[in-house]
């Protein structure tokens, strides 16, 4: 009986909890207490910068800076994600837009899509008409998915991903090797990019399994004229593995941390 209580309780304050988050990030979006920071991607043939990834934290007036760890279920659960997701795409425009102005080079810029997201129905004209109205290039953006988009209804993902890619949106293959996609479902999705997941970097040079099965998916973007990024980059040992692999980009603590604008040192147009 006593635990019955105790498990009882447990919930009701997690559930407590959750409610107050929830009204808290309904404010947020209301009052953009969002802040985007940007990690750097580099190009591992010649180092060059190749791309930015837009993470997302949120400025919570009491809590402090929170990273998305903690909000992003929430707002998944309560479909909060999808006005989220609005909010994000319009603030890295405004961005790009003011480095633009500023004369500064903008690698593809990288945004994280929650399934629910990309699955709207006018997913392709609402971001369509907000990049047209900051007059902003299709190629500019690279949306990042991952499998679970593709296991809900795969093939309505499908068509909602060429229909985005015919459209000129650049599009990658996040968390790669932790889903549950299979080699003949990835054959018919237009990628640009794999991205390897963190799990597999973080064991080069202790767990030789790992090793392998970086050395294929590198082998199997090159066959398949996708490129591969590995992400969670963090020890020299990690980037010259990587570099004599043939793997086409990094990101990761090593090379850059995710931070906010002002950090970030984007060169001058030539
Ligand atoms: P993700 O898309 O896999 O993003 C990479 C995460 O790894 C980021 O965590 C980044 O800070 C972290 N990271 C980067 N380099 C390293 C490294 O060298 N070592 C280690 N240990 N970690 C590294 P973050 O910013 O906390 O984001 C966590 C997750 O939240 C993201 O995982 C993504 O799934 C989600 N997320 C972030 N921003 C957004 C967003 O704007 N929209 C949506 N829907 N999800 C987002
Ligand atoms: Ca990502
Ligand atoms: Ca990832
Ligand atoms: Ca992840």
């Amino acid at each position: 009986k006593n635990c019955y209580e105790i498990y009882d309780q447990g919930l009701t304050t997690a559930a407590v909890h959750s409610f107050h988050l929830e009204q808290d990030l309904r404010v947020a979006l209301k009052e953009r207490q969002l802040v985007l920071h940007f990690q750097p991607q580099f190009n591992l043939k010649d180092t060059h910068l190749c791309g930015l990834e837009v993470l997302v934290r949120w400025q919570h007036p009491v809590k402090g800076l929170l990273p998305p760890g903690q909000f992003i279920d929430l707002a998944e659960e309560t479909n909060l994600i999808v006005p989220m997701g609005w909010q994000i795409i319009e603030m890295a425009c405004e961005q790009i837009l003011m480095w633009q102005e500023m004369q500064l080079m903008v690698p593809p810029v990288a945004i994280n899509i929650s399934p629910q997201q990309l699955l709207e129905a006018d997913f392709l004209e609402h971001i369509n008409e907000i990049l047209a109205r900051y007059g902003i290039t299709r190629s500019q953006f690279e949306l990042e998915i991952t499998e679970s988009l593709i296991m809900q209804d795969p093939d309505y993902a499908i068509a909602q991903l060429h229909a985005l890619r015919e459209a000129g949106y650049r599009l990658a293959l996040d968390d790669f090797g932790t889903g549950y996609s299979s080699l003949n479902r990835l054959k018919h999705l237009p990628l640009d990019r794999l991205k390897i997941d963190y799990s597999f970097t973080r064991d080069i040079g202790k767990n030789p399994r790992d090793e392998a099965i970086i050395t294929t998916v590198i082998a199997l973007g090159k066959s398949l004229n996708i490129e591969v990024l590995a992400e969670g980059v963090e020890t020299q040992a990690q980037y010259d593995f990587l570099r004599a692999q043939g793997c086409d980009s990094v990101q990761g603590f090593m090379l850059g941390r995710p931070v906010p604008r002002h950090e970030l040192e984007l060169s001058r147009i030539a």
